[in-house]
């Protein structure tokens, strides 16, 4: 069967609105057999992933289901706090793994099982604190892991087209964008618009850091579940899990909040 990527992506890019385009462009080529895969097309190509895949000029695989984890989001799950406890216990095993992963399987596509939002913080280096290599997680990172449109359209992204099964929204000790919402400083530029986004945690957890970033990674993950509408929809079918969780810099060790 003819797959319209090719079409969506093309008419995307010279398409002043593209969400419009792409969903007309699907319409026709796709068998009514095959429901299944026009929901996924339609998931696809009306949130916000139609307008990253175009802005990025992204290239679809041309089947990408074939290209996704046959992981389940429980055992995605497992997968990652298995890495995790690998890492804290000094026994990772991601490094031999690299030169035949990068050869065998990223070049033409990528299928990470996981996806993970982590705050920037330079002490949270993602793969490794879940000894993963190349391919495997699908990471965005920004100063106190909030919930952003921009964040939202990547996660969708992992999610919808490459087929992430579970997503961690990871808070991590020693937080300073916790810490300066909490502290309300003044700051240079535009760092305080961070604080807008963290202040509902501050709000429910009081003063006490460790609460508070706990309260922010749940509340991020929530926020996720409820305000992406690929999220939500594939949650409802059991297709993927959004998790909150915490890293402890000192152990090593990510604990589950939910
Ligand atoms: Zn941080």
């Amino acid at each position: 069967m003819a797959i319209p990527f090719d079409s969506i992506t093309s008419g995307s890019r010279q398409d002043p609105s593209p969400v419009c385009s792409a969903e007309s462009s699907i319409q026709g080529p796709i068998s009514d057999h095959d429901s299944s895969r026009r929901r996924f097309l339609q998931m696809t190509v009306t949130g916000t992933v139609a307008g990253l895949v175009a802005a990025a000029g992204m290239e679809f695989t041309p089947s990408p289901l074939l290209a996704q984890s046959k992981l389940s989001p429980d055992a995605a799950l497992q997968e990652l706090m298995e890495g995790n406890r690998r890492f804290a216990s000094g026994r990772l095993t991601a490094f031999e793994q690299d030169l035949a992963i990068l050869k065998q399987n990223t070049v033409e596509k990528q299928e990470p099982f996981a996806a993970v939002l982590s705050c920037a913080d330079s002490r949270v280096p993602v793969e490794l604190i879940f000894d993963q290599s190349i391919g495997h997680i699908f990471v965005t990172r920004v100063a106190g892991n909030v919930v952003t449109p921009e964040i939202i359209a990547s996660l969708e992204y992992g999610a919808a087209v490459l087929g992430t099964k579970v997503i961690l929204v990871m808070g991590h000790g020693g937080c300073g964008a916790v810490k300066a919402t909490i502290q309300a400083k003044e700051v240079p530029g535009q760092i305080s618009a961070l604080y807008p986004h963290i202040q509902p945690a501050v709000d429910q957890a009081g003063s006490n850091l460790e609460a508070a970033i706990k309260a922010n990674a749940k509340i991020q993950a929530a926020l996720l579940r409820e305000s992406s509408t690929v999220v939500s929809g594939l949650v409802k079918e059991s297709k993927i899990k959004v998790v909150a969780a915490y890293y402890d810099l000192a152990s090593g060790s990510v604990t589950l909040l939910d």
